[in-house]
């Protein structure tokens, strides 16, 4: 606190105040002017100490503002008030014509800048709160943000629903890293050298060693080490190819492949488990249809057609008007894999089929473009 505003009873101008200008001898214009010189200096220096405490935001800045307010505007005591009372109303006839203007003057300039001075200690005193509460932690009364909420990715939403029926009849999920081994991505399958995916054209190389995978198929070799058999899994996850983007191609896209490895596993029992699967995800009036196909790691191999769900086979649009739809390669694994996975071709057999999630997430909701899953339009994605 300021002294001179805290002892300001005792102070020249107080004492000055509480007397008239009979009392104080002045009786002419030029007695009057220095009177009101003397009062108008001492406001100034007063009014610029506080406003030098605002500036250097001292905290007692607005008790300061606030005692130079009471000190000269207060309505029963003020400085104003006093010399109101004792200066103009009890001034002489001759005199009053000389007090008016300068009374005018200094109640007009300290009302104004006092006023100010208090609007400034009271932004000063909000921002030093603000500042506390964010040092004190967050005010819990104010209103939260709102964070939008998204949505299960309709490609992640149909893997679940594919991966629940194999789970529901014994399978577990196995995964497996996208970066591979050239080894165990082709040789292990199967796939020599001279087959067309081992072409750069088809594949995404790190090195001569390591590649993106083009399918899911590595984990089952993967599997096949960690568990051996019996084993029933399905490998979700991505896969990658160097493929030109259209309606129904892009270079990163999902599979799902299933392998059941175990004692006198025969082409019946993949036949049967594929029926169920597709009665389950397509509705139980779907028929299957299996035709001969060649795959380099299964022996003997198949193409899994189901009847299409959307004309129940009597021909339409997505099915080309053939009333089958192409679900799935699938087969007796071959011999070779399973020794490259480390389980006897003479004591175990096993089937394995692999899938599109993606197409079949196109399938199930009526989209005729792939590339809308990777697009992350949030128009497109809201649907689901
Ligand atoms: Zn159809």
């Amino acid at each position: 606190m300021d002294p001179n505003l805290e002892t300001g009873k005792s102070d020249p101008i107080t004492e000055k105040a509480g007397k008239t200008l009979a009392e104080l001898g002045v009786h002419d214009e030029a007695g009057v002017q220095a009177l009101f010189d003397e009062v108008l200096t001492m406001y100034r220096a007063e009014h610029q100490r506080v406003v030098m405490m605002g500036a250097r935001e001292d905290p007692e800045f607005g008790k300061a503002a606030k005692a130079l307010h009471d000190r000269w505007l207060s309505q029963k005591h003020g400085l104003i008030r006093l010399i109101n009372d004792n200066w103009l109303r009890p001034a002489p006839k001759e005199l009053k014509p000389l007090v008016g203007p300068q009374f005018n003057q200094l109640r007009l300039q300290p009302t104004a800048e006092i006023e100010d001075l208090q609007e400034s200690a009271a932004s000063v005193a909000r921002a030093v709160a603000a500042h506390r509460s964010r040092v004190a932690g967050p005010d819990l009364t104010l209103p939260g943000y709102r964070r939008e909420l998204g949505s299960i990715h309709p490609v992640t939403r149909v893997q679940r629903e594919l991966e629940d029926i194999f789970l529901g009849i014994g399978f577990r999920i196995e995964t497996g890293p996208e970066i591979e081994s050239v080894y165990n991505n082709f040789d292990a399958l199967n796939i020599p050298e001279s087959h067309p995916s081992r072409d750069d054209w088809d594949t995404l190389y790190i090195d001569s060693q390591t590649l993106l995978r083009t399918h899911t198929s590595p984990v089952q070799i993967r599997a096949m080490h960690k568990y051996g058999a019996p084993l029933y899994i399905i490998t979700p996850g991505k896969c990658y190819r160097n493929e030109n983007p259209d309606a129904t191609h892009s270079a990163m896209f999902h599979q799902i492949e299933g392998l059941a490895v175990d004692t006198d596993i025969t082409f019946a029992d993949l036949k049967g488990t594929l029926d169920f699967f597709a009665k389950k995800f397509f509705g139980e009036k779907t028929r299957t249809r299996f035709q001969p196909s060649f795959f380099p790691f299964t022996e003997p191999s198949g193409e899994m057609a189901a009847s299409c769900p959307f004309c129940e086979g009597r021909g339409c649009r997505t099915c080309k008007e053939s009333g089958w739809i192409e679900l799935m390669g699938c087969g007796m694994v071959h011999p070779d894999v399973l020794r490259h996975g480390g389980i006897d071709p003479e004591r175990f057999s096993g089937w394995a089929f692999g899938l599109g999630i993606d197409r079949f997430a196109m399938l199930k909701y009526g989209i005729d473009e792939i590339q809308h899953f990777f697009q992350s339009d949030v128009r497109f994605l809201r649907q689901f």
